[in-house]
């Protein structure tokens, strides 16, 4: 039995309740969840279909990994346990991890509503208290990723992008963004809660969508009441739900 499996099996779990949760077409989508105390990633193989996923297919890598002087970043030679090559986003979620210390999975989709966004290039703001429950505050768009951060190397700048867009923004309290003209990256405390949270966030996107073709002017929830809907629910003050 590998000293991974439960991690393999979370990770597993997670990226099959892409399609049941349905934010996710086709393969565009993948979740990785970290270990941080044994240095880990366990993430979803590059082109496998979620119903045919099975735990022993889950690719295992160093977490704390860099590119090269020359930009590149071997997967193979990071490789700890799996036969199959890890989802071509990789260098992505192993970036975040790096930079958002505490985050312990994440949830790369191109769910339609969310998606959307990304590729008008606009921002999520918080209109109701249903966004204010799970994001505090806007869900961000990053700027463009550039040609020379493409040519350097893409998936790896395309989390340094969304790292720029946090520089303001608490990564903690606001578990998402949306990168410029491709899709949301969502992340959480545990698997199950990066899809809760990437869930969420399509829901907010079509809610947030419709509200705005009714009225295009319509004001963002005020900070009184996106404060009230976030901190019960979140932070040392939370009093939503049951103590467990
Ligand atoms: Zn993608």
């Amino acid at each position: 039995m590998s000293e991974y499996q439960a991690l393999k099996e979370e990770c597993c779990e997670a990226n099959k309740q892409l399609p049941a949760c349905n934010i996710v077409d086709l393969t565009f989508g993948n979740v990785s969840v970290a270990d941080r105390e044994r240095g880990v990633i366990a993430i979803k193989p590059s082109g496998v279909a979620y119903d045919s996923l099975k735990p022993e297919d889950i690719v295992v890598l160093a977490l704390d990994a860099q590119p090269d002087e020359n930009h590149v970043l071997d997967l193979e030679a990071i490789k700890i346990e799996g036969e199959l090559r890890p989802s071509s986003d990789t260098p992505t979620h192993m970036r975040l991890y790096q930079a958002f210390g505490d985050i312990l999975s994440v949830v790369h989709t191109h769910s339609r509503n969310a998606t959307a966004y990304a590729q008008a290039g606009l921002p999520i703001p918080c209109m109701g208290t249903t966004h204010a429950d799970y994001f505090y505050g806007e869900v961000p768009i990053t700027r463009p990723i550039n040609p020379e951060e493409i040519e350097r190397h893409y998936e790896w700048e395309t989390a340094n992008v969304i790292i720029e867009a946090f520089q303001n923004i608490d990564p903690n309290q606001v578990n998402a963004a949306l990168f410029h003209g491709h899709a949301p990256f969502v992340w959480g405390s545990s698997g199950a809660k990066a899809i809760e949270n990437a869930f969420a966030l399509e829901i907010i996107a079509e809610m947030t969508m419709k509200a705005q073709l009714l009225m295009p002017d319509a004001a963002s929830l005020s900070q009184a009441q996106l404060d009230k809907h976030y901190l019960r629910k979140h932070g040392a003050n939370a009093y939503y739900g049951q103590n467990t």
